[in-house]
């Protein structure tokens, strides 16, 4: 179920290790929702989890704040603050140091495996391996968050401190606003890709191996029977097999809940601007997330793709200029000659959040049904080692990947 990033990948996966794969997708096409157009960046060095120490504070300033990078709107779904209360039990600095380590490890073999799978089966992304800057406005705030990216670099990522001379060096076009900023991380071995392409691509190559697509085709509900998962009930009619994969993102939780299964997973949106470079020599070739405002930026080739915010609205993905404001002002003022900025397409759609950060994966109480869920703001770079994992599992086999606290029966 689902032919996003996560279940074509999982397809593939399973597909290669001798199975008959059926996906099932609402849309006439894979890769039509959160995997269409998001941030693009291949960035392990931003695995720290939403729920951190800070987060309530966070949350409390964004109300004051003119185009905040995060926003709530009150919500009287019982859903919503269930998800909450759990967001909040893992606030502590310990659960938030366990989250994070969780998080890098997926995101660091999820590169990993993506370029391996790239290199296997030519299926491309536009990738960029320039490297990942994170970049703050202030000395200040630099300092305020160096413990975040230390504990990454005690945990394998390769990281280099930078101050505003050698952030200008790493990325040229950022020397005429050298004085805006404060200091950086750049992580060499990190990279920026299209997730759409690459999802569309191994759709295409799955085809060739046998995996069959049902387009045009809505989930709404799964059968099951003394514990196991007899049929998936779409409005195409009825579809059983031998096992079922959860991989519908933000929308899995919906469908799980009447089946008993009560995942703290809740819709975050964000929003982005894909502008075309058309020519324009400003454009920043390096990945950039500008940490004191949270705007992402990924050179894609031709065109660069601006991403940011996050916004408690519940399933709503509509979208307006004016949302884009923020985002958009911190773009030209860092890069003025990026591109064409009278020709965005913008884009607005939910991160499948998990309460503690990290995805989800594997085995249920329905012996037949696994999943591959909750990946958030993380799950082009997790994908594809969540993907070989939780076809592992399906398969019997002992995972590559630590799975210490990715399971359900782990939450
Ligand atoms: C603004 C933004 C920026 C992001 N930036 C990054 C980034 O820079 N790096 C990164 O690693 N990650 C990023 N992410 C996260 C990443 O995009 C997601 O984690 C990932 O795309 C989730 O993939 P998915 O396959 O689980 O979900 P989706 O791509 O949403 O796939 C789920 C599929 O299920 C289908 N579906 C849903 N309900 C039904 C139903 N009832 N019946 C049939 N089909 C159904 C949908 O149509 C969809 O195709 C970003 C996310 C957002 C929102």
């Amino acid at each position: 179920m689902g032919g996003g990033v996560i279940g074509v990948t999982t397809a593939y996966w399973l597909a290669k290790t001798g199975h008959e794969v059926q996906v099932l997708e609402r849309h006439g096409s894979v890769g039509e929702e959160t995997s269409f157009q998001n941030g693009a960046l291949l960035a392990p060095g931003h695995s720290q989890s939403w729920a951190a120490p800070g987060a309530l504070w966070t949350l409390v300033k964004s109300v004051f704040q003119k185009d905040p990078a995060l926003r709530f709107r009150f919500s009287s779904d019982p859903q919503f603050w269930r998800w909450a209360m759990k967001f909040l039990a893992n606030c502590s600095a310990e659960d938030y140091r366990a989250n994070t380590l969780r998080v890098l490890r997926c995101m660091i073999a999820g590169l990993a495996e993506l370029r391996a799978l790239s290199a296997e089966t030519g299926v491309g992304y536009n990738g960029n391996d320039h490297g990942i800057l994170y970049l703050f406005r202030s000395v200040r705030s630099f300092n305020e968050r160096q413990g975040d990216w230390t504990l990454l670099r005690d945990h394998g990522l390769k990281l280099e401190e930078a101050d505003a001379e050698r952030c200008v060096s790493i990325e040229p076009v950022l020397g005429p606003v050298k004085h805006l900023i404060g200091g950086g991380f750049f992580s060499p071995e990190e990279s920026a890709g299209d997730a759409f392409v690459f999802t569309r691509g191994l759709a295409e190559h799955c085809r060739a191996m046998g995996v069959s697509f049902a387009f045009n085709t809505t989930v709404r509900a799964i059968e099951c029977h003394g514990g196991r998962a007899r049929a998936v009930h779409t409005d195409n009619g009825a579809f059983s097999g031998d096992a079922y994969l959860m991989a519908l993102g933000p929308y899995s939780p919906i469908l799980l809940r009447p089946i008993g299964l009560n995942l703290p997973i809740w819709p975050v949106k964000g929003y982005t601007a894909s502008i075309p470079i058309d020519g324009h020599a400003g454009a920043p070739k390096v990945g950039i997330i500008e940490e004191d405002n949270l705007v992402a930026f990924a050179n894609l080739g031709d065109t660069l793709r601006v991403g940011g915010k996050a916004e408690f609205t519940g399933y709503d993905t509509s979208f307006s200029e004016a949302d884009f404001r923020g985002v958009m002002a911190v773009s030209r003022e860092l890069f003025p000659d990026a591109g064409d900025y009278s020709r965005p397409r913008y884009w607005a759609c939910l991160r499948p959040v998990s309460a503690g950060g990290p995805p989800i994966l594997g085995e249920t109480s329905i012996t037949n049904l696994f999943l591959n869920i909750g990946h958030g703001a993380a799950g082009w770079t997790e994908g594809c080692a969540t993907a070989r994992a939780v076809a592992d599992i399906m398969n019997g086999r002992k995972p590559d990947l630590d799975m210490e606290g990715l399971r359900l029966s782990d939450l």
